[in-house]
């Protein structure tokens, strides 16, 4: 959306292909990140955006066996937004989408779900799409996949992905919240569990990480009693409203993959974002990435696909090639992060013993330099981009 949102801005005209009829679902995250709220701030939108129901934390604390632990604090951050902004992403994706349709370049084609690409010789030269009406074809200069973990359009080109793999999963799930929860209080770590809680205002949307594969052989056979006692155990202020858990149906698995493409374009076709680099949900940055990677291929490919509308000009391999150039180690450092992470989690995860914060952990969160790096990592990433066009 913020790719379509760009490029029509920029005068090229876009079509955005998104497979459901609306965005309302539960989408993978609903963080907002200052080097985001930046963007919108350049593009003259971030009034708007912030004027949207959201809530702000300008810090993040995780709760290590009953412990506080600030982790980062984003009120140093050079940016005009010091916060992440918590906001539904189909608040976000609503918002980019009306904002991108006062530009006649752009065009949002909803419940258009694209099966395959089609190709002239080698060259990929648009899609074969199902629509409400039946199948049909969409031609176009330049094919983006910003199709998620699962796309169709890096399996179609064949594009060769490598798998870094990731040993969890996440459980999805919401519970009511009140007004004196406690805040800012994003991760509770404790008897061998994680349980992540995003203030969506009147409830949280919930994230308890699991072991992966776990789902039904350890957690469902354990049944749901048992559930409810591991998520007290970690957050006993849930004990009021737990009984809201009462199906599993209310519970979603959603699975974690990290890997990347090795090369993210082929002739005619380019890949960003999890279509391009599958993130986990450590750190919650993967919206931020697929959005940088948006900036990033609008910097670099506006002028060629206008060359292209004006002059037929063909887009080359070579320029297309500069976007993974561009975005692809920041990409990495993050995965790799990310990795790392996840091999930290598995060193506690299913482990019952009661947690506590190490020493390592308890002095680097005392020291602000500390809380401000991590900040900065998270809040603004590696190499953030700016819009040129
Ligand atoms: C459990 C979990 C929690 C996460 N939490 C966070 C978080 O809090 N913060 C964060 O920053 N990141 C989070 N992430 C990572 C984040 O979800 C992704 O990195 C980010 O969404 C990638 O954005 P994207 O636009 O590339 O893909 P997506 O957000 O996956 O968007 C892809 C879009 O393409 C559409 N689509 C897919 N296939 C087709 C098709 N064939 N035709 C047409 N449309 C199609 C989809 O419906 C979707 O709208 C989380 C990931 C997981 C697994």
């Amino acid at each position: 959306m913020m790719l379509g949102l760009l490029l029509a801005r920029a005068g090229v005209p876009v079509t955005v292909l998104e497979k459901h009829k609306d965005f309302f679902r539960d989408f993978r995250g609903d963080t907002i990140h200052p080097a985001t709220l930046e963007l919108m701030h350049q593009l003259g939108l971030l009034e708007g955006l912030l004027r949207l129901p959201h809530q702000q934390a300008d810090h993040l604390t995780a709760v290590i066996g009953g412990q506080q632990l600030p982790l980062a604090d984003f009120t140093h951050l050079p940016t005009h937004c010091r916060f992440i902004a918590l906001m539904p992403q189909w608040d976000l994706l609503n918002f980019l989408a009306s904002e991108a349709a006062r530009y006649p370049a752009f065009h949002l084609l909803m419940e258009h779900e694209v099966t395959a690409l089609t190709r002239h010789g080698n060259r990929v030269t648009g899609v074969e799409i199902q629509t409400p009406t039946g199948p049909a074809t969409l031609a176009a200069a330049l094919t983006i996949g910003c199709d998620g973990r699962h796309a169709t359009t890096t399996a179609s080109a064949h594009l060769h992905t490598i798998e870094t793999g990731a040993p969890i999963d996440v459980l999805w799930f919401r519970l009511s919240r009140h007004p004196n929860d406690p805040e800012n209080a994003l991760g509770f770590l404790n008897f061998g569990q994680m349980l992540i809680l995003i203030n969506r205002g009147d409830y949280f949307q919930c994230g308890y990480v699991i072991r992966k594969d776990t789902f039904v052989s350890r957690i469902q056979h354990a049944g749901l009693p048992a559930f409810h006692a591991s998520l007290l155990s970690l957050a006993p202020f849930l004990a009021d409203r737990i009984d809201q858990l009462a199906a599993w149906d209310q519970i979603k698995l959603l699975t974690v993959q990290v890997n990347h493409l090795e090369r993210w374009s082929a002739p005619g076709l380019l890949c960003i974002g999890d279509a391009a680099h599958a993130m986990s949900p450590v750190g919650g940055i993967g919206i931020n990435l697929a959005i940088q990677d948006a900036v990033a291929a609008v910097n670099i490919l506006a002028e060629p696909l206008l060359a292209n509308l004006h002059r037929g000009a063909i887009i080359t391999e070579l320029t297309l090639e500069k976007v993974q150039q561009r975005r692809q180690l920041p990409t990495r450092i993050t995965q790799t992060f990310q990795v790392i992470a996840h091999h930290i989690l598995m060193t506690f995860l299913g482990n019952p013993a009661p947690m506590r914060p190490n020493k390592i952990l308890r002095t680097l969160s005392s020291i602000p330099l500390f809380r401000r790096t991590t900040a900065r990592f998270i809040g603004l990433g590696i190499r953030p981009e700016h819009i040129r066009h």
